[in-house]
């Protein structure tokens, strides 16, 4: 390619296409949801208020890869109401394929919103996942930080998947919020499995987002989180998801590849 044929993309880029910006774009076959982290909330509240059912999943490049790789796991994904961008390299994929997302909307940021939303707005929650001592951690200390949301029920994550116990109370509950940790791809499997049955809810997976409620883990530090290192702390902290790490420069070729089959 020429280096006035780049110019020219780069100004077409600029001028034309970040004015274009989709509600849904397209990573490796995944669609993510197109918006911010104020105007996400703001659309879960409503469709608390409207009694709706939703299934949210929050997607980095290991997610992208896991689905591209197992075909099961992306028919779950795309069963979710709304796939939001958790990973700088989600926003530089994006950027780069010329379909520019707006920003990252984290899922631990994104469930500490909902809770100051549940908190303001009298809702209700349940969780569901991690061990049994941290759960309770995190109960305790949602109960503190946030008094006015109503804790309808938890549940550890290492129960008998063939039990229907934890569906049941759930639905006898109906909870506005149901967050789910526990990780990639058990959350988002039990949330497929179980969503029929509930009448409505927020059904969100979030990983490990528990043990950092409880105190058991540690998030990156601001500063590592502003310069998009959340990733490389978590590597650093935990070298046995080194493994999971390799995802990630799978990731920057298939981009490459789509890129160029797009250009074709
Ligand atoms: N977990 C669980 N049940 C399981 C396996 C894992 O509740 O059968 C919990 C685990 O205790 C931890 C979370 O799921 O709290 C996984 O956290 P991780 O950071 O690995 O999440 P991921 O990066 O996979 O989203």
């Amino acid at each position: 390619m020429s280096i006035y044929a780049i110019l020219l993309e780069e100004v077409y880029y600029n001028f034309e296409v970040k004015k274009m910006s989709d509600q849904y774009v397209d990573i490796l076959g995944v669609s993510f949801y197109n918006t911010n982290r104020f105007q996400f909330v703001q659309q879960l509240d409503k469709h608390i208020i409207n009694n709706d059912k939703v299934f949210v999943v929050t997607a980095n490049p290991e997610i992208v890869m896991h689905a591209n790789e197992e075909p099961k796991y992306m028919e779950i994904i795309k069963k979710a109401t709304y796939i939001i961008p958790d990973g700088i390299g989600i926003i530089k994929a994006s950027r780069y394929l010329h379909r520019p997302i707006e920003e990252r909307v984290p899922g631990f940021d994104t469930m500490i919103d909902l809770l100051n939303l549940a908190n303001a707005k009298s809702y209700s929650i349940y969780l569901l996942g991690a061990k049994p001592g941290t759960v309770d951690k995190a109960v305790l200390e949602i109960e503190r930080e946030y008094p006015q949301i109503d804790i309808k029920g938890f549940h550890h994550g290492y129960f008998d998947w063939n039990s229907t116990e934890i569906r049941q109370e759930i639905m006898e509950k109906k909870p506005d919020l149901v967050f789910v940790a526990l990780g990639v791809p058990r959350q988002e499997k039990w949330i497929e499995n179980n969503l029929p049955y509930f009448e409505k809810g927020i059904f969100m997976g979030i990983g490990g987002s528990f043990d950092v409620i409880a105190g058991e883990a540690k998030r990156a530090p601001l500063t590592w989180r502003k310069m998009n290192l959340e990733w490389l702390y978590r590597f650093i902290k935990q070298p046995s998801r080194g493994s999971r790490m390799l995802a990630i420069p799978k990731f920057v070729i298939e981009i490459f590849k789509q890129k160029v089959n797009e250009r074709k």
